[in-house]
C-alpha cells in the first residue's frame, strides 16, 4: 500500500503520517508514505520523522501538475491535508485560499484520475456549514460559508464530490471541528495563547469571547480520518466532531490556569470580520462506522500546553 498525503508537514497531516509510520492504524503497518508538500509558513520538516525506511518527502505545489504527474505515479491512496488554513490570513487576502483549496484540489484530482489512484480522502471543515445558533449541523445541511477561508473548503467539497459522481473516481470527504494539539503554528487561537501565557505576554481575544467552537484532539480527528478511508464508502461526506463545545473566553481562562499565568493577560480586542458565532455538528454518521473520540478535552488541553512548555523552539521568535 502507497500513500500519498499532501500537507503531511503542517498540523494534521503530519500527525496523521506520525501515526500511520508508528504502526497506529491497523491494516497500514507496512505502508509506504509520500508526503507532498509546498512547506509554506504553515508547513515544516520537523514535524516529521525524516529518514524513516518507509516515508519519502517531496517538495511540491499541488497546483502543479508536472510535480504531480512526477510524484503520484504508483501510489494506491491519496489523503488530501494541503490547503491555506487560517481564516484570519483569508480575511487580509482570498486569492491564495481561492488557489491552492479549489484550483488545487481540481488539479490533485485531475491526476489521481489520469495515474489511477484508488482512492481520494478529502479532509475538509465544519465551518463550510457558516454559523448555527442552537442544534447541529448534519451532512445534509445546505453550505453558507461566511470566510474566504471557509467559502473555499466548500469549493474544494463541492468539486471532490463532483469528480466521484462525474467520473466515479472513490472520492470520500470529511468535515471536522475544531483541532487542537501538539505542532499546531503558534498562529491559532490555542498554541498563540498558549506560548504568549508562558512567555507572561497578553493574549487577543477577539470581542465579548462568547464565540463557540467544538474542540477534539488531532490525535482523535486522524483515527477518525482512517476510519473513513478504511470502512467509509465513495462518495460519501463524514461529519467528525467532538460534542465538547466550548466558548473561546473558557478557553482563554483555562490556559491561564494551566500555564500558572495572571488572567489580567487576557486582553479583549477588536472582533473578528464576520466572526461565526458558533459551530456544531451531527456526527452520529461516523459514530456508526465505530467513532468516538478517545482523548478527553481537559486531559488533552493540559498535555498540550506541557507539550508547547517543552518545546520552546517551536514558540514564534520575540519580537
Ligand atoms: P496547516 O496550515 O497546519 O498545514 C497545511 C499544510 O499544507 C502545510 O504543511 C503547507 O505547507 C501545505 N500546503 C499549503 N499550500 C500547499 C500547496 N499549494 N501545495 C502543497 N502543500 C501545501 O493546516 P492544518 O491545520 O493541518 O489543516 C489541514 C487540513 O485540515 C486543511 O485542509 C484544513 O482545512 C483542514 N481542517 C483543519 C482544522 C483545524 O482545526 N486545524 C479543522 C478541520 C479541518
Amino acid at each position: 500500500m502507497k500513500v500519498f498525503v499532501t500537507g503531511g508537514a503542517g498540523f494534521i497531516g503530519s500527525q496523521y503520517v506520525r501515526a500511520m509510520l508508528a504502526g497506529e492504524y491497523a491494516g497500514y503497518e507496512d505502508a509506504e508514505v509520500t508526503v507532498f508538500d509546498l512547506l509554506t509558513y504553515a508547513g515544516t520538516t520537523d514535524n516529521l520523522p525524516l529518514g524513516h525506511a518507509r516515508l519519502t518527502f517531496v517538495r511540491g505545489d499541488i497546483r502543479d501538475a508536472d510535480a504531480l504527474a512526477q510524484a503520484l505515479p504508483g501510489h494506491d491512496v491519496v489523503v488530501h491535508f494541503a490547503a491555506e488554513s487560517h481564516v484570519d490570513r483569508s480575511l487580509v487576502g482570498a486569492a491564495p485560499f481561492v488557489s491552492t483549496n479549489v484550483l488545487g484540489t481540481q488539479l490533485l484530482l485531475d491526476a489521481c484520475l489520469r495515474h489511477g489512484v484508488t482512492t481520494v480522502l478529502c479532509v475538509s471543515t465544519d465551518e463550510v456549514y457558516g454559523s448555527i445558533e442552537s442544534g447541529a449541523w448534519d451532512e445534509e445541511w445546505p453550505l453558507l460559508p461566511n470566510s474566504p477561508y471557509s467559502a473555499s473548503k466548500a469549493g474544494s467539497d463541492l468539486i471532490a464530490r463532483a469528480c466521484w459522481r462525474t467520473h466515479g473516481l472513490d472520492v470520500r470527504i470529511t468535515r471536522c471541528s475544531n483541532n487542537y494539539g501538539p505542532y499546531q503554528n503558534t498562529e491559532k487561537l490555542i498554541p498563540l495563547f498558549i506560548t504568549n501565557l508562558l512567555r507572561g505576554r497578553p493574549v487577543p481575544l477577539y470581542g465579548d469571547g462568547r464565540n463557540v467552537r467544538e474542540w477534539l484532539h488531532v490525535a482523535d480527528h486522524c483515527a477518525a480520518l482512517q476510519l473513513v478511508l478504511t470502512d467509509g464508502a465513495p462518495g460519501e461526506i463524514y461529519n467528525i466532531g467532538s460534542g465538547v463545545e466550548v466558548a473561546n473566553a473558557s478557553i482563554a481562562r483555562r490556559l491561564v490556569d494551566l500555564c500558572g499565568a495572571d488572567p489580567a493577560l487576557i486582553h479583549h480586542v477588536a472582533d473578528r470580520k464576520g466572526h461565526d458565532l458558533r459551530y456544531a455538528l451531527d456526527f452520529g454518521k461516523i459514530t456508526k462506522l465505530g467513532f468516538s473520540p478517545a482523548i478527553e478535552f481537559d486531559q488533552g488541553l493540559e498535555s498540550t500546553v506541557r507539550w508547547y512548555r517543552e518545546h520552546p523552539e517551536r514558540w514564534p521568535d520575540e519580537s
